[in-house]
């Protein structure tokens, strides 16, 4: 699975270390696999569930290096941060991927992507008739899957 996938994260590491060297931040090893880590797993995954994944394979990464990576990938594009409504921030792949809804179960969790270019086009056209510059959104539909109904 990570060697698949190691062509196409070229372009993030490139992202990834350009963005260090401009902020002046150091590039290390640790930063590398975090991101290594962090693209080739689950959709939407919490700080504490990547450290997770990642002490398996370097027990020697703590939580808040795991933390400050994540930031600094949203920061530069490579994550998205994405709330489901229980507190806990979870963060996505962005690059390459357009927004897109959410459809979250509030039993188990699960959560569902769906495509929203048809609701973007209407709130481009609601914001220009009221005059109204929009900067962002987001949507997310809370309900129950089919195995929790
Ligand atoms: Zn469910
Ligand atoms: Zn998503």
């Amino acid at each position: 699975m990570k060697a698949e996938g190691k062509g196409d994260m070229k372009r993030e590491h490139e992202i990834l270390i350009g963005f260090l060297k401009q902020k002046g931040l150091k590039q290390t090893d640790q930063r590398e696999k975090i991101l290594d880590i962090f693209l080739s797993n689950v959709k939407h995954v919490s700080a504490d569930e990547l450290h997770a994944t990642i002490r398996k394979s370097d027990p020697r990464i703590g939580f808040s290096t795991v933390y400050r990576t994540l930031k600094i990938l949203t920061e530069c594009g490579l994550a998205r941060e994405v709330n489901f409504g229980d507190g806990r921030a979870r963060f996505e792949r962005a690059l390459d991927k357009g927004q897109h809804g959410h459809l979250i179960c509030t039993n188990c969790g699960k959560t569902e992507e769906f495509a929203i270019a048809t609701i973007e086009k209407s709130i481009k056209q609601i914001s220009t008739n009221v005059g109204f510059r929009p900067l962002g959104h987001r949507l997310e539909v809370y309900g129950l899957c089919k195995r929790c109904q």
